[in-house]
């Protein structure tokens, strides 16, 4: 399948700071990040989608898996179409999404995922405590009320954890969500770089290998 997108994975419990990260590698040239959650909140919130997306997401809920894949491909078809995103330049570093085993198995042939970085926090109120005081900063209604919060955390636990075993144990690298976000960074970019080096070998290899 020669035209999945090489992406790796920031995966981790609501508040790990996958959007954190995400956002600081996607500033680095040969990353390319998208959030999920973010798409979604960029939505027309009076379109269809947009009205679907407030129902879920306010109560803690995913989205219904098929809105969400199709909004997915959608914008990733977009931002290439633009040239935004060069999937034959950057890494493609996904946060948020996919979120349960049947949104990995429908991702499949759109992605090839080289790595799944886990944000690995052992405290869950110190996650906890993170989400409350992002809503208090961004104006974020899902994250305003603890029962959403809470929500949020056991849809995490039963429907979104289990992904992680549906990819190779060798491809998963746990990492400390515990630090400031330089550190977290850091341990981040140990196991990112290798990777992004070896695509960029790949690329360069099959350049110069076309005819
Ligand atoms: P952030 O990463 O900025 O915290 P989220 O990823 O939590 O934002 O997304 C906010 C909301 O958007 C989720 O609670 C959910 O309703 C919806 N959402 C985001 N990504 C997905 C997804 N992959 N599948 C279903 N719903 C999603």
């Amino acid at each position: 399948m020669p035209h999945r997108y090489q992406t790796i994975l920031l995966f981790g419990a609501p508040g790990a700071g996958k959007g954190t990260q995400g956002k600081i590698l996607g500033q680095v040239p040969g990353f390319y990040h998208l959030s999920c959650g973010e798409v979604f909140r960029t939505l027309d919130l009076t379109s269809e989608i947009g009205k679907t997306f407030m129902q879920y997401s306010s109560r803690g809920e995913l989205v219904p898996d098929d809105v969400t894949i199709k909004m997915w491909q959608q914008n990733m078809h977009a931002r290439t179409v633009l040239s935004d995103y060069k999937p034959s330049q950057d890494l493609l570093v996904l946060d948020g999404i996919p979120r349960n085993v049947h949104q990995a198995e429908l991702m499949k042939k759109h992605i090839n995922v080289l790595l799944v970085v886990h944000l690995v926090c052992p405290d869950k109120e110190e996650m906890i405590k993170r989400l409350r005081r992002r809503a208090l900063k961004e104006n974020r209604a899902d994250d305003a009320k603890e029962e959403v919060i809470r929500r949020r955390w056991q849809v995490y636990e039963k429907e979104t954890f289990p992904v992680l075993d549906f990819y190779s144990r060798q491809i998963v690298r746990e990492v400390d969500a515990v630090g400031s976000p330089a550190r977290v960074l850091e341990h981040i970019l140990q196991h990112v770089v290798p990777v992004q080096e070896s695509h960029f070998q790949n690329s360069l290899t099959d350049e110069t290998e076309r005819p």
